[in-house]
């Protein structure tokens, strides 16, 4: 029987996950929110399940250790990995990629200085846009740059606004809307195809459902 390995991204990508994988017919046998593993059976015999840090699933899916993975657009576009397709787009933990700024600051000519723990992706983005900037890699709480004087702007994930308002921030440019993708391990798609397909189309059927 062919084993097959699903990478999937703990915290909120994992709650709005697990609904879909169980349309599909696929549960983890153990509670994996409670918990304290991080390497699941599940009812269907060839399947098990990883519980990973978003930044991490890309990896390893591109090492074939997982042959499938899910995680969000904005760790995608930063892990900027290749060994792998991303052939689906589950439309589920949607949220946007944006500068943010303390409300009414205005930029001056000089050099920017932009706080984020996405840098590749803040890199790229104010190259495209001609801006010089002094990037500054923070691993969590950007909001808190601007405040501190760390930073002047800062590039981060925006659902409600809530967290950007609740510290005096405005929402800026969108750098790009972000949602949860399927991706593949390249070599797993070619030895391991029937199965993938078979999950592939569930999931694609669930989502469109
Ligand atoms: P909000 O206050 O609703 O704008 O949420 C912003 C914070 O929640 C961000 O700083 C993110 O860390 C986190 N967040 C919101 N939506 C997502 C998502 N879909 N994926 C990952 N993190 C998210």
């Amino acid at each position: 029987m062919t084993q097959i390995t699903i990478a999937l991204t703990k915290g909120r990508i994992l709650k709005e996950t697990l609904p879909l994988l169980k349309k599909i017919g696929l549960e983890p046998v153990d509670d994996v929110f409670t918990s304290r593993k991080l390497l699941f059976p599940t009812n269907q015999e060839n399947i098990r399940i990883l519980i990973l840090r978003g930044s991490d699933v890309p990896t390893y899916v591109q090492f074939g250790k997982a042959d499938i993975g899910i995680a969000g657009k904005d760790g995608l576009l930063e892990h900027q990995g290749d060994g792998y397709y991303e052939p689906l787009d589950l439309g589920i933990a949607r949220c946007k990629l944006m500068t943010a700024a303390p409300v009414g600051y205005q930029p001056t000519d000089g050099k920017l200085r932009v706080a984020t723990k996405y840098t590749k992706v803040a890199r790229e983005y104010y190259a495209q846009q001609g801006r010089q900037i002094d990037l500054i890699k923070l691993y969590g709480a950007m909001e808190l740059a601007p405040i501190m004087d760390l930073a002047d702007e800062i590039v981060d994930i925006v659902d409600t606004g809530n967290t950007l308002k609740a510290n005096g921030l405005e929402a800026r440019e969108m750098i790009t809307e972000i949602s949860s993708r399927v991706i593949v391990n390249k070599a797993s798609m070619k030895t391991k195809f029937p199965e993938i397909k078979d999950i592939l189309s569930a999931l694609e059927a669930a989502v469109s459902s």
